[in-house]
């Protein structure tokens, strides 16, 4: 048997058209495009990488990106200053920290300095805390893009058993509050799990997000299951692959995202889609 591919950049790009189509409905009203702040400290690479794609993406959404390249010797109280202006400023919906932030600059304080209404990243107390009573508010994107990712596939996510493998705060946790608020039956792994290879093969639905590189093997997944994999890593010969065993693992599930080209778009595309809901609903830019 071979998984269906769970299309993320097609899926991806059907949201961010729909996401373009609804700002080119409030520009032509004569409203303002929604705002979205970019600030990055210092030189990491792949922050870089990731900062020029969202960038990138606002632009060809008709959203306003105001972008901030900070060094890398930035006081706290600097960043604080400007997450402070940011707050006041109308123009801006979304205020986005790209993490991690250099060891001098507490991350926690950072992003709970962010108005809970422009964390589009939803990474705020307020908003996890919401996320975890089920209710509305900016939703962290990997979780949320997944769970569109899962809903794409048509299968109904009640009921199911869900193994997410990962608890990390930005990843594994927020995606077992989604999977929880769409009814299914979680379980979170990590690395002091016992016995992941049997935990796993109970799941109708596999989320691997450990940052190990093809560590869900082919046999730890059950026939038709739904596997979705957030990891990115680089291996030594260059190669981009995620924390699942791609080759051995579509042999055996129903549906399967690839890497590159499966979650990593989607992430992007709900910055987005998050960055508009931050103007249209919580903003009242209507
Ligand atoms: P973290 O390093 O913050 O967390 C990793 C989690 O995996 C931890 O909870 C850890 O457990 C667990 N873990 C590590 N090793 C094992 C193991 N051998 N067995 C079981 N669990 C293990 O990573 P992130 O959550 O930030 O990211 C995970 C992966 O997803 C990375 O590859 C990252 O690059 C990728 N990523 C991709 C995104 C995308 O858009 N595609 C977005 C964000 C991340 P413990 O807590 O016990 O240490």
């Amino acid at each position: 048997m071979s998984a269906k591919i769970i299309d993320g950049v097609a899926i991806a790009q059907k949201l961010q058209q729909e996401i373009a189509s609804q700002i080119k409905d409030l520009t032509s009203k004569g409203l303002r495009a929604p705002g979205l702040a970019v600030i990055i400290v210092g030189e990491n690479a792949a922050s870089k990488i990731y900062v020029n794609k969202k960038r990138k993406m606002c632009l060809e959404l008709g959203i306003i990106s105001k972008d901030y390249n900070l060094p890398d010797n930035l006081a706290e109280s600097e960043l604080l200053k400007l997450i402070a202006d940011l707050n006041k400023d109308y123009t801006i919906d979304g205020i986005l920290v790209q993490l991690p932030l250099p060891k001098h600059i507490d991350s926690n304080k950072i992003l709970e300095y962010i108005l809970p209404d422009k964390d589009v990243d939803g990474f705020n107390p307020y908003n996890i805390g919401k996320l975890s009573l089920g209710r509305s508010a900016l939703r962290p994107c990997t979780p949320k893009g997944i769970l569109t990712l899962l809903q794409s596939t048509g299968v109904d996510l009640k009921g199911m058993n869900a193994v997410v493998i990962g608890a990390s705060n930005i990843v594994g946790k927020p995606m077992a509050m989604e999977l929880i608020n769409a009814r299914s039956t979680v379980t979170v792994c990590r690395s002091t799990t016992r016995d992941l290879p049997a935990i796993a093969r109970q799941a109708d639905i596999v989320i691997a997000a450990t940052g190990v590189a093809e560590m869900v093997k082919g046999d730890w997944i059950k026939q038709g299951a739904i596997v979705i994999d957030v990891g990115i890593n680089r291996l030594p010969n260059g190669e981009l692959v995620g924390d699942v065993d791609f080759e051995q693992a579509k042999e055996v599930a129903g549906w399967i995202t690839p890497v590159p080209g499966g979650v990593g778009p989607m992430t992007v595309a709900t910055l987005m889609e998050n960055t508009l809901y931050a103007a249209t609903v919580l903003h009242s830019l209507v």
